[in-house]
């Protein structure tokens, strides 16, 4: 079988996932991006530039951390390293791909970077790395989204971007998706179209990847350094899927390396009522490629749901539908209620209070904890710090707490 890590083939498929179904308009941009991606990787000045950058401004390399009191709590079977990407610039890990594709915008001669986000963080990362460079920032937004993601709309025009409200379809990620390729069509002389995770057509999943690699670049020789091994088991949230990849990618070839890619159960498996993709979708083609799809019978595209807005989206990258159809990685879910218990769990444990995305990976590795091998290293992607989600969670906790004030303990 081909290599996993020499993947995508010449024509942007992973396996059966993948490819490029865009307007016409636009292909001739996305062959340039390809070719443009394909120098710029391999020259010395742009990966010393990038580099600087992730260092000097994001804040690379992030700690892998050992979370001691967690690890007892949860049985002290398993090791549990932290990969504390909620310490960078802005949050997330997002910031990583940001930084990378507005380097490559300028180097591309471009003036402008547009952007779809749904939480807003993704919309954040790149309005500063667009204000880092200079360049131009539009950034679509589903206005349902604006209403419940206030602080990021304001943060984004802070930082010099103009937020443009979509009204289309039910005014969130997906239809953000849907107006910025169309804006890119009007305007892809002038203008990189910035997309945030491991999705789109070719050559956006493989540049992204590329752009979140550090995440696993790092942590394999930190492990390596902290437990004197590789890991047993890797586990990571996967909305889009940038985080999961950035992380595994390192590891694919390790055959004994455990992956375990975690989904938003919502409140439960239902058609509507979750953000499961790898779990109940199907295959099928959304925002220019190939993958996996939460679909009705008609191929209609399922509304979803999730506590955590960065999970919230009907579809999945091609690389994890591809690994879950090889086996080389677990996809499951977890619902909002067992995500906000984790976001305490860590919080009270460790003083680190994660975003909701990655609860839901802690909170899957709170359930196998137990049976797991004694001894068994494992290494979670944190991939983003709770800030921005206090305001869900102060409402949870108010109805979780007692008269006085202390919220349960138990998780
Ligand atoms: C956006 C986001 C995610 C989900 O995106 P992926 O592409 O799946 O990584 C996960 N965690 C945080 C903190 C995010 O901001």
């Amino acid at each position: 079988m081909t290599h996993h890590r020499l993947l995508p083939d010449r024509t942007g498929h992973f396996g059966p996932f993948g490819g490029t179904f865009v307007p016409e308009t636009v292909m001739a941009a996305l062959a340039d991006l390809e070719h443009a991606w394909a120098r710029a990787r391999r020259d010395p000045a742009f990966r010393h530039r990038l580099r600087s950058l992730l260092e000097e401004y994001a804040g690379r390399p992030t700690p892998l951390y050992f979370a001691r009191r967690l690890s007892a709590a949860l049985g002290g079977r398993a090791r549990i390293y932290l990969k504390r990407e909620d310490l960078l610039h802005t949050g997330a890990h997002k910031i990583n791909n940001a930084l990378g594709q507005a380097l490559l915008a300028v180097r591309m001669g471009k003036s402008r970077l547009i952007a779809e986000t749904g939480a807003g963080q993704h919309g954040v990362a790149t309005a500063t790395a667009a204000a880092l460079f200079g360049l131009a920032c539009e950034v679509f937004m589903g206005e349902e989204d604006m209403r419940r993601q206030e602080l990021n709309v304001v943060r984004m025009r802070l930082l010099g971007a103009r937020v443009t409200p979509v009204r289309s379809g039910t005014k969130t990620l997906k239809d953000a998706c849907n107006e910025a390729i169309r804006n890119w069509v009007t305007t892809v002389r002038t203008t990189h179209y910035c997309i945030g995770s491991v999705v789109g057509p070719h050559p956006y999943p493989q540049l992204v990847r590329d752009f979140q690699s550090v995440i696993g670049q790092e942590a394999r020789r930190q492990i390596r350094q902290a437990a004197g091994r590789l890991p047993d088991l890797l586990i990571a949230c996967v909305g889009g899927g940038s985080n999961a990849i950035g992380l595994f990618h390192a590891f694919a070839r390790d055959r004994r390396v455990r992956m375990i890619g975690v989904e938003a159960g919502g409140t439960g498996l239902r058609p509507g009522h979750h953000a499961a993709t790898l779990v109940k979708g199907r295959p099928g083609v959304l925002h220019g490629a190939k993958s996996l799809l939460l679909q009705d019978r008609f191929g209609q595209v399922l509304s979803t749901k999730s506590i955590a807005a960065g999970l919230d989206y009907p579809g999945v990258g091609p690389e994890h539908a591809y690994y879950q159809l090889r086996g080389r990685a677990e996809y499951v879910a977890v619902g909002d209620r067992q995500a906000l218990a984790a976001c305490e769990l860590l919080a009270r444990t460790e003083g680190i209070l994660p975003a909701l995305e990655p609860a839901h990976a802690l909170a899957y590795l709170a359930r196998i904890a137990p049976r797991l091998k004694r001894g068994s290293v494992v290494i979670l992607g944190l991939s983003g710090r709770g800030d921005k989600d206090v305001h869900t969670m102060a409402q949870h906790l108010t109805r979780a707490q007692g008269r006085d004030g202390t919220a349960a303990r138990r998780v």
